[in-house]
């Protein structure tokens, strides 16, 4: 009698799945605007307006194996929630597919990164694999926010601190001279919005995968905050910031950086705050991602 809606195109049982969706419905340290716990239902809605064939990339997402796990079951509890992230995430990886988290705020990524030193890396190494690739309009390097260290806004610091510090970010624009002065001291590669303006975006992801690489990063978690992309492109974010990358910037992103890209996730999508245009456009996006790494 009653079926939960699943993401467009995820008709797959989980054993044959190359692709797993998971939503995060999570916000309880937003600090601005809250809501994007309405997000995971608001971009499921939302992928159904596609057409299920990719002409990019010739194929069609009926053709590919996705299955939707559905929601996590949540309280407020941020440790509860981390845990539940990385245990789903870990599980997925370990049976060799993709895992595709959508939030919910920006602190879900934390647990995704963590799946990926637990369930991927040589236990053997004392340095991880596993590195991370950002897109977001913040530093998100605080050391803590409004009291709280695990929150939205110290995700990329608890992740360098704690986890790998193979972390490169893109679509920079807003940061404390602390954290700015942190990325600095600790060799934190950033690229700003307006060099992804001025140098292009094939670019700045090259140079980007390059450090990774370089820095012996062997598998990379993608991680997409919604805010990087400008307020006109997505209104519907928790904290919205000008001078932002276009839609196609990130569509740019992923499809170069998909090849070597082992994890996904798309957060801060607010969509109390706007149209349905976030949503949508964070809908899409993972269709791209999923149609851009079932190529490789
Ligand atoms: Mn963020
Ligand atoms: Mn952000």
């Amino acid at each position: 009698m009653f079926r939960q809606r699943v993401f467009a195109d995820a008709t797959s049982g989980y054993k044959d799945a190359d692709f797993v969706i998971f939503g995060v419905p999570f916000d309880a340290t937003s600090s601005f605007r809250h809501g994007s716990s309405e997000a995971p239902d608001a971009m499921r809605k939302a992928s159904y307006n596609f057409e299920t064939y990719n002409d990019f990339f010739d194929l069609d997402l009926t053709d590919l194996n996705i299955h939707d796990l559905g929601d996590l079951d949540l309280d407020t509890h941020t440790d509860e929630m981390l845990r539940m992230v990385c245990d789903v995430t870990a599980m997925i990886l370990r049976d060799h597919k993709i895992p595709i988290a959508l939030g919910g705020e920006h602190t879900l990524t934390y647990g995704c990164v963590r799946a990926f030193i637990e369930a991927l890396d040589d236990p053997d190494r004392s340095d991880p694999d596993s590195g991370i690739l950002i897109l977001d309009a913040h530093l998100d390097l605080r050391d803590e926010y409004l009291g709280v260290k695990q929150s939205h806004a110290c995700v990329s610091r608890n992740i360098v601190d704690d986890l790998t510090d193979k972390c490169v970010l893109i679509g920079v624009r807003s940061g404390s001279a602390e954290e700015y002065a942190y990325a600095r001291e600790v060799g934190i590669l950033w690229h700003s919005a307006d060099e992804v303006n001025d140098a292009g975006m094939e670019s700045v992801i090259r140079e980007s995968l390059d450090t990774l690489f370089d820095r012996g990063c062997t598998q990379i978690h993608l991680s997409i905050d919604a805010d990087v992309l400008d307020p006109a492109y997505a209104p519907g974010v928790g904290n919205p910031e000008p001078f932002g990358l276009s839609s196609r910037d990130v569509r740019a992103a992923i499809r170069l950086a998909a090849p070597y890209v082992c994890g996904f996730d798309i957060v801060e999508v607010n969509p109390g705050y706007d149209h349905g245009e976030s949503a949508m456009l964070g809908a899409r996006l993972v269709r791209e991602f999923i149609a851009a790494k079932s190529v490789c």
